[in-house]
This record gives C-alpha cells, sequence and structure tokens, in this order.
C-alpha cells in the first residue's frame, strides 16, 4: 500500500527527521489585517501562517487557536504545517 506522505519536511523532502510539534502560528494574515494588502504571487508564506489560513479542525480552541499540530525536521531544524491543515484557497494561491 503506498501512500502520499504529507508531512515531509519542505526542504529536505523526507519524512525521516520529521516529528509532531505544536507550531506557532498567526494570529491573523496580512490580507485580513490589512484589505489594500497584496501578496507577491507565488510567495509561499509558510512561515507566517496565520489563524484564518487553515481549517477550522486543525486549529486549537481558543485561546489555543494559534496552535496547531504541525510538524517538525530535526534534520533541517524548521517547523512546518501540512498542507492539509491549510484551506484549499490557500494552497492553490502558493
Ligand atoms: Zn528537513
Amino acid at each position: 500500500m503506498s501512500q502520499k506522505n504529507v508531512n515531509a519536511c519542505p526542504k529536505c523532502l523526507s519524512d525521516t527527521y520529521v516529528r509532531a510539534k505544536k507550531i506557532l502560528i498567526g494570529k491573523s494574515s496580512p490580507g485580513r489585517l490589512f484589505p489594500d494588502f497584496k501578496e507577491r504571487a507565488g510567495y509561499k508564506r509558510k512561515d507566517q501562517l496565520a489563524v484564518d489560513e487553515c481549517k477550522q479542525d486543525a486549529v486549537g480552541d481558543p485561546p489555543l487557536e494559534q496552535f496547531v499540530d504541525g510538524c517538525y525536521c530535526e534534520n533541517c531544524g524548521i517547523g512546518f504545517v501540512p498542507d492539509s491543515y491549510l484551506l484549499t484557497s490557500v494552497v492553490q494561491k502558493t
């Protein structure tokens, strides 16, 4: 049975060193705070991911809604959130 690995590290593209970790994300995306804000096309803004860009069931209950069950790659030292947690509109924007 082959299963697409959605938790692979975006940098080394491997899940060998990836473990689950709570990731702190932004309270609100810039586009929400500033209606005139235009993001650069094709710019993947994962490090500044905001609560309103994630699926409802991916984020915690208030006041912990900024913590999501993300992943951390011990090889690269970076934390990331699986695409499956993101709203479809956010994923397609990138
Ligand atoms: Zn990695």
